[in-house]
């Protein structure tokens, strides 16, 4: 089958590679309709995360189940199924928390399983899924092509956006300001329109992105960034700043704006992978009783909750997707979003 590597830097490769076969019990083979790729696949493709060796990437996606394994029970051949970013069995201590992607028997795509199998990367044609029934969430079909975008974004940006907005505490009638506009920046948006926030604003300086924010629910877009983003964001919440901030970025700069655009009192919800080694200004967040609460989204958990949103059309994260190429031009997908060609490019295989 085809599947894409990362060889190096700016190096992205579609090659032929083994089929995936059955190893355990609980595996599923699922052939994919549709992956994409994530910003954090971006770190490795700038170099800002070393490649060391070619290795397979991608950890979005979403197929049909063509083969399962003997100990495989909530999964047919032939369901359409949403994969969340990473593996895990949904029974665990850690699953049963809330934190699924601390599972204690889970792992991620594109290396080994804890028995030591391979499991592949979302951006190619088929994945062996260990622990399927705890990883995968069948999707009542038939599914329209319509929909499929849709249903991808719940593998990660969306059921990422909406952990900014919970761990951050969005309630009906709140004030939210979202920093970053990237993907998970504007799920964020639809996240907090649909926990009921009243102004939610947008801090973004891209026109289409503004647009997209505007689309799902922005009442307000600030533009300036650093002291002026600050500013803006109090002048248009009463002098105090936001009840919440979403910080959908990961940088030294993102955080700072996330955290000095709250009210006293408020929360920031963070769930931008920390890249450029923000750290946290506790004497701030003392002084002004401001809050962070967030990190690795554990999406697994969110996709029965926002499925059926997504399948009646009420929210439409899949309007993230402004271009979608075919598996075999993976390289071009990389390089439209790493040069802000693309918000985020589906790839079909
Ligand atoms: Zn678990």
């Amino acid at each position: 089958m085809l599947a894409t590597l990362i060889h190096a830097e700016r190096d992205i490769r579609v090659e032929t590679v083994p089929d995936p076969v059955l190893s355990t019990g609980p595996d599923a083979i699922v052939k994919v309709v549709a992956a994409c790729v994530c910003g954090s696949d971006l770190w490795p493709y700038r170099g800002v995360t070393p490649t060391r060796e070619p290795h397979r990437i991608g950890h979005e996606f979403v197929g049909v189940v063509e083969e399962i394994g003997p100990d495989v029970a909530h999964v047919a051949v032939g369901d359409f199924v949403i994969a969340p970013f990473y593996v895990c069995d949904n029974t665990c201590a850690n699953c049963r928390n809330g934190v699924s992607t601390s599972c204690l028997g889970g792992g991620w795509w594109g290396g080994n399983d804890r028995q030591g199998a391979f499991a592949d990367a979302g951006q190619g044609e088929r994945v062996r899924v260990p622990l399927a029934d705890g990883t995968l969430v069948v999707v009542p079909g038939p599914i329209p092509d319509e929909l499929v975008p849709g249903l991808l974004t719940l593998s990660d940006v969306m059921g990422t956006g909406h952990h900014a907005a919970v761990s951050a505490g969005v309630a009906e009638g709140d004030t939210v300001a979202v920093v970053g506009d990237g993907a998970v920046g504007l799920c964020a948006i639809i996240a907090a329109k649909r926990l009921g926030a009243s102004t939610i604003i947008a801090m973004s300086r891209h026109p289409e992105r503004q647009a997209l924010a505007l689309a799902f629910g922005a009442t307000h877009i600030v533009e300036e960034r650093g002291d002026e983003g600050i500013a803006r964001v109090r002048e248009l919440t009463g002098g105090i700043g936001a009840d919440q901030v979403l910080e959908c970025v990961g940088t030294k700069e993102s955080m700072d704006q996330a955290i000095r655009s709250t009210r006293p009192g408020g929360m920031v919800g963070y769930v931008g992978v920390p890249n450029g080694g923000p750290e946290l200004p506790v004497r701030t967040l003392f002084d002004r009783n401001v809050g962070v609460n967030g990190g690795v989204a554990p999406v697994r958990g969110y996709i029965e909750e926002l499925l059926p949103d997504v399948l009646s059309g009420a929210i439409e994260p899949g309007r993230v997707f402004d271009l979608e190429l075919p598996l075999s031009e993976a390289a071009e997908a990389y390089a439209a979003m790493d040069e802000r060609r693309a918000i985020k490019v589906l790839l079909r295989p």
